[in-house]
């Protein structure tokens, strides 16, 4: 055999190796592996990588030819690894809790937009990976989420970044310290409302929305440049309720530390501190939440001692947010306001004291992604109420219980019918990335 032909036998083998690897991890994900809730994650980025695999173009026959494809069954090799080294972090026993839990809510904040849209538009769960020291709370969407470097180099023609978000399901990228305590899991709820932006075509709506709300031009200007932190700010009031507002303001306590001179950085894309406290809570009020917002504005009342910029912003915000709130939105067949797409959780006491008592919950299928959003918001109620208790009494564990007993049965997001109907968006798809890439 010479150089060439050794060369030769040496690609295939990376080839089927990976061929072999998808066979292994297609069988993990069905319904009673230990990656049943990944299955339709798994399955359709699997489908996706085979489409690639398939269309790498033929080598011409010399050490040139099998250089350029050694170079893109690497690269289909990089893009498998950077889902595979998130996805095995949920076989480890302490942050496969933790991040199991973290899709179940991820997926309560999703799916009542996704069951809207035509099974052939729909993309996967959204998938929950740890990263650096930043907060979802903080960081700009085009910041947000970086795809790590990968081992073994990265040569496409397109960024790895670019790569990962054409495929079908969303990464929401949060920080470690964030996600291993369970009441900040709610910060989720914010990036959510990034991701639906993007997945559900609501950019112009909520562009709409700061015409409607009839500001006066320089402020319009202004509220124009936040607005997507804004309506993230408000996808995490209609999801989380008061616990989601809880969350961020004392996320936003340590901000308004930061920015004490008052000043925020030039073309920050989020309100000052103060005032996202005040769109959370007027969000609040216009969501059936009046008592909590109170609440929490009398934490954040103009005496408390926290820097307030913008003040001359106040007197939109009422307005800002009714727009905001009311859309309306459409998704797929259905056009409404935020709150009447996804019901709100309402108050999580109730929830708290079944979690504290160990009592019984129902649970169908209707109400489930509701129920979930409520067990989360009750495990930040509870630990608000008193952190010190909240650890004592490993609060976490009584949480994580429910959390499991909410869990449907079986595999999550596209079933196997819907496959079917979805191959040849994933072909097609995967025929254009092989085209961009290689
Ligand atoms: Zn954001």
């Amino acid at each position: 055999m010479n150089l060439l032909e050794r060369k030769q036998s040496e690609l295939t083998a990376r080839s089927s190796s990976l061929t072999l690897e998808f066979v292994h991890w297609k069988s993990i994900s069905e319904s009673n592996g230990i990656f049943a809730k990944n299955n339709s994650q798994i399955r359709r980025i699997i489908a996706l990588l085979e489409t690639l695999l398939k269309n790498i173009p033929a080598a011409t026959p010399d050490l040139a030819g099998q250089r350029a494809r050694e170079q893109s069954i690497l690269t289909v090799h990089s893009l498998w690894d950077f889902f595979r080294s998130k996805l095995t972090l949920r076989q480890e026993e302490f942050f496969g809790e933790y991040l199991r839990a973290c899709d179940d809510f991820a997926w309560a904040c999703y799916e009542p937009l996704r069951s809207l849209l035509p099974v052939e538009s729909r993309r996967e769960p959204p998938l929950v990976f740890l990263n650096g020291g930043w907060s979802p709370y903080a960081v700009p969407r085009n910041q947000a989420f970086k795809a790590d470097p990968t081992t073994g180099g990265w040569t496409a023609k397109m960024g790895l970044q670019e790569a990962v978000e054409k495929l079908p399901l969303a990464m929401v990228g949060l920080p470690w310290f964030q996600v291993s305590h369970l009441p900040d899991t709610l910060v989720i709820a914010h990036e959510m409302g990034h991701v639906a932006e993007s997945d559900f075509g609501l950019q112009d709506a909520i562009q709409r929305a700061i015409y409607a709300a009839n500001l006066e031009p320089v402020h319009g200007e202004v509220w124009n440049g936040w607005k997507r932190e804004v309506f993230a700010d408000l996808y995490g009031v209609v999801c989380g309720g008061g616990s989601f507002a809880g969350s961020l303001a004392d996320f936003l306590a340590g901000e308004a530390l930061r920015l004490k001179d008052g000043a925020s950085p030039e073309g920050d894309p989020h309100p000052h501190p103060w005032l996202r406290v005040a769109i959370v809570c007027e969000g609040l009020r216009q969501t059936g939440a009046a008592s909590e917002a109170e609440v929490l504005a009398a934490e954040w009342h103009p005496q408390s001692g926290v820097v307030r910029k913008d003040e001359d912003f106040k007197g939109d915000v009422k307005s800002v947010v009714e727009k905001m709130l009311a859309g309306p939105y459409r998704v797929g067949a259905r056009q409404g306001s935020l709150h009447e797409l996804i019901p709100p959780p309402g108050s999580a006491e109730g929830m708290a004291d079944a979690i504290v008592n160990q009592a019984a919950i129902l649970v169908t299928n209707d109400n489930r992604n509701l129920i979930r959003r409520q067990i989360f918001a009750a495990a930040r109620r509870l630990y608000e109420k008193d952190p010190i208790q909240y650890a004592a009494k490993e609060r976490t564990k009584a949480v994580l219980k429910k959390v499991v007993f909410a869990r449907e049965p079986g595999v999550r997001g596209s079933r196997d019918a819907d496959l079917k109907k979805q191959a040849a968006v994933d072909e097609r798809q995967g025929k254009e990335l092989a085209a961009e890439l290689f």
